[in-house]
């Protein structure tokens, strides 16, 4: 082992692990070539370190891997991120809904192309909107790490979301869009989803 510290600033950008690197996740759910959009790194593909006092990230120059090191002591490992990586076994991208589906699954029962976007167009800065028939507000950004959108829910969910009498409802959707009206506003107010990191 060389070792050499590295000069960083207080935030370091790091690859996120989930999808390594490429903003999209694919499990079982995900079948043919759909993606969707990472639940940690909201497809970002980083996450932000935050290098506090008693931290120190070194580098092993034998092989490159990059050390968190805490009280003198190494914790883990990390890679520092550069660009989105990109993937060979996706077409098409959407938010999560914790449902199986196949983009022809999607496209037969009404999925917009807003929805269910090209891989492409997710590389060049686009995000899908998600298809509220299949998810809630509530559900999607907690999914995504962020439980600020509370909506009064509980009352209505009683634990389940899809039991919910306002679930697919257009009342949430304009609620968690709070006002935003174009596509581009939509997709703005998704980007803001914080992370969970
Ligand atoms: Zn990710």
């Amino acid at each position: 082992m060389i070792l050499e510290e590295l000069k960083t600033g207080k935030k370091v950008r790091c690859v996120c692990e989930s999808c390594e690197g490429t903003g999209i996740y694919k499990g079982v759910a995900e079948h043919d070539d759909l993606g969707v959009i990472c639940h940690y790194c909201n497809g970002t593909g980083n996450y932000v370190l935050n290098v506090e006092d008693n931290m120190q990230l070194v580098r092993d120059n034998n092989n490159g891997v990059v050390y968190v090191v805490i009280d003198g002591i190494i914790s883990h490992q990390v890679e520092l991120f550069k660009e989105l990586n990109r993937r060979t076994d996706v077409n098409y991208v959407m938010y999560g809904t914790g449902r199986f589906f196949s983009p022809t699954y999607l496209f037969e029962h009404g999925a917009s192309e807003i929805n269910v976007i090209r891989y492409e167009e997710f590389l060049n800065g686009v995000l899908p909107l998600p298809i509220k028939e299949y998810v809630c507000p509530r559900q999607l950004s907690q999914d995504y790490g962020d439980c600020s959108f509370d909506n009064d829910c509980f009352s209505h969910c009683s634990g389940s979301f899809a039991k919910c009498d306002k679930y697919g409802k257009l009342e949430c959707w304009n609620k968690f869009y709070d006002g935003a009206q174009t596509i581009d506003e939509k997709q703005a107010v998704m980007r803001m989803i914080n992370k969970k990191y």
